[in-house]
């Protein structure tokens, strides 16, 4: 890149909080900050309503009881045992047990939940979740909006916030964090894409809810928006992304598009088969079959198509079967997705199965925070130190409640829990209304300075081909099983990558929409985050959760019970250290047992 373009006009704002993202953890952030009389902004690349939260189909789950009895222990001991004994166990309490009263406050703020006959809130079965700490039956927990929850979801929450008066800057691009010398984060630097013009926003607390990483692979569930870029604000800050390794790939993306199937699907009674017609998946999980948790049904996929027992021509994908279910609860529990099979696939789902295969579907690592969502810079004599004004939410934050693998309708409820926590404890910390911060102008120098290299970016590589390049690495050396060696390789490949960024060129030089800019600086956050992705497989010689090692195939609590820190320096070199797991939530405490389902 050559020398840095002069800079358009900067707005300065002053607020309370600022909150990187509107998704259903931006918004539930925005909410809970409102009502405790602080002023927000909540600054977003698209508009509210299209963030990703918007596709999520299945549910969101509570220890309600509504169809068999329930505790949010249970909930708690199965959110463990699905994480691999990797998630906090602090964080993970507060969740489940907050789970009820969350989705009673949905529901007050009108979230059409679908009911039973009683009128109650209607709840599905979901995999990895079991009544009795795991002893007992199938729990049902999952409350859903037909297979539209994450739809009712977000215009439930957008609606909320409008009617609190939240100040919302949309088509607004963050692009760095502002931070003091003291390590504090004094709020972010933002470009409105309409007019190519800057904004500085000033805050006492910056919450960072941009949501996952899942593009930096090419077959993916997570729209096109989903690049991560909270966790490169975080890592050219100087701050560690955890347990970047554990990608989690959903066994049912429909074949050739990777369009998502919900797993409540197979929650209503949906099967796999193989191409001798057998229900397979009975083999490898005995006791749950389609509703053992989603690492474990995704290898089980990829070993049937090994063992040449796929379907189709190529003999690389496997059936879910639903027609069994009947026409009218294939038409009132799962409207959307019978269309996505017609569309995607073009099968009618009440006459024939649906050709799918495992694809990229949830990012647990992110940005580490405490479960009070303040974010973490920990070091070895203080693993639990906190950056001073910066939280984060959602899946651009790795809280640790999903651990190594995350359980269907967790994500949703992390929103809601988590976003509503960012509020609460940012009102507590400020303690009496504070007056409106300031930002001297010396402080934007960083941000403004990458700002401009990447706008004078006059060289001959396309942001788009990187990005292809980078997904197809990801794709390849990064996969459900992988392999130490083919892990060095894709780190190679990242090198080389990283080093054409510095070549990159745009094509469009004009302020107004410059698309070409935007996906220049969501390329860039996508590989510095694929490159930490990419050593942390390489470091973690264990297999765990969704991250699989032939080389490595045994869990190893000895060594590896720990979350994976990485950092990068300014010349993309990226740092690998650990930090201990919390295993106990007060008395209550799950220790690490053989996983089995
Ligand atoms: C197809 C699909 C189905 C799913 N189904 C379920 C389900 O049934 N149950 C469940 O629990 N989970 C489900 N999940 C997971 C869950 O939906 C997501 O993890 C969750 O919605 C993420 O929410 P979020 O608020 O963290 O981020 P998102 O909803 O992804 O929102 C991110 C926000 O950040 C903003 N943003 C990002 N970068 C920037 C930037 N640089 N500047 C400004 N703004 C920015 C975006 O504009 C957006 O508003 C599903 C996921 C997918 C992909």
């Amino acid at each position: 890149m050559s020398s840095p373009a002069s800079l358009p006009q900067i707005h300065r704002h002053s607020f309370d909080v600022a909150i990187c993202g509107a998704g259903g953890a931006g918004l539930m952030a925005a909410l809970s900050a409102s009502d405790k009389g602080l002023r927000v902004a909540c600054i977003t690349k698209v508009p509210p309503t299209r963030s990703h939260t918007v596709a999520a189909q299945g549910g969101i789950n509570a220890a309600l009881g509504n169809v068999v009895p329930d505790d949010w222990r249970w909930h708690m001991y199965d959110t463990v045992r699905g994480g691999d004994w990797l998630g906090d166990q602090d964080a993970i309490a507060f969740m489940c047990e907050s789970a009820p009263k969350a989705i009673a406050r949905l529901e007050h703020w009108g979230l059409p939940f679908s009911r039973d006959a009683l009128g109650n809130i209607y709840q599905r079965a979901y995999g990895g979740q079991a009544t009795d700490f795991g002893r007992g039956g199938q729990a049902y927990r999952a409350c859903a909006s037909a297979d539209r929850t994450g739809h009712a979801l977000l215009h439930t929450l957008h609606q909320q916030c409008l009617k609190r008066g939240v100040r919302f800057f949309t088509e607004f691009l963050c692009l760095d964090l502002i931070m003091r010398p003291d390590g504090s984060c004094g709020g972010v630097l933002a470009l409105e894409v309409e007019t190519g013009e800057l904004h500085a926003f000033a805050a006492h607390a910056t919450v960072l809810a941009t949501g996952g990483y899942g593009q930096i692979y090419h077959f993916t569930t997570a729209s096109s928006i989903c690049t991560g870029d909270g966790g490169g604000m975080a890592l050219r800050a100087g701050l560690p992304l955890q347990d970047m390794e554990f990608i989690q790939f959903h066994p049912t993306g429909i074949y050739g598009s990777g369009i998502l199937i919900t797993e409540g699907a197979r929650g209503e009674g949906g099967i796999l088969l193989n191409s001798e017609g057998e229900r397979f998946m009975q083999r490898y999980a005995p006791k749950t079959a389609e509703l053992a948790s989603r690492d474990v049904i995704c290898r089980a996929i990829l070993t049937e198509i090994r063992e040449k027992r796929g379907c189709g021509p190529q003999k690389d994908h496997v059936l879910l079967q639903l027609s069994h279910l009947g026409e009218k609860t294939l038409h009132e529990r799962l409207p959307a997705i019978t269309g996505l099979a017609k569309t995607f696939a073009d099968v009618d789902a009440a006459k024939a199965p649906i050709p799918v295969v495992p694809t990229v579907h949830y990012t647990m690592g992110g940005i580490p925070t405490n479960r009070h969502t303040e974010v973490l810079r920990p070091t070895k004599r203080e693993p639990h130190a906190t950056v001073p004004g910066l939280f984060a939410a959602g899946e651009a934050a790795c809280a640790s409640v999903h651990g190594a693998n995350r359980l269907g309708c967790n994500s949703l409820l992390d929103l809601v829990v988590f976003g509503d926590e960012a509020g609460r404890r940012i009102a507590e910390l400020l303690g009496k209304r504070p007056a409106l911060p300031d930002l001297p102008a010396k402080l934007l120098e960083p941000a403004l300075t990458h700002f401009s290299l990447l706008w004078s970016a006059d060289g001959t590589e396309h942001a788009h081909s990187l990005r292809a390049d980078l997904q197809a690495c990801l794709q390849n050396h990064a996969g459900v099983y992988r392999e130490g060696a083919d892990l060095e390789t894709g780190v190679r490949k990242l090198e080389s990558i990283a080093e054409r960024l510095a070549y990159a060129g745009l094509a469009d030089r004009s302020r107004l929409w410059n698309s070409g800019f935007v996906e220049l600086v969501e390329t860039e956050n996508l590989l510095q985050q694929a490159l930490t992705v990419m050593h942390a497989a390489l470091a973690r010689t264990e297999s765990r959760g969704a991250h699989f090692r032939h080389d490595h195939p045994d869990r190893d609590d000895r060594r590896w019970l720990a979350h994976s820190l990485t950092t990068m320096d300014e010349y993309g070199r990226v740092t690998f250290t650990t930090r201990p797991v919390t295993l106990a939530a007060g008395e209550l405490a799950f220790p690490p047992e053989e996983r089995v389902y």
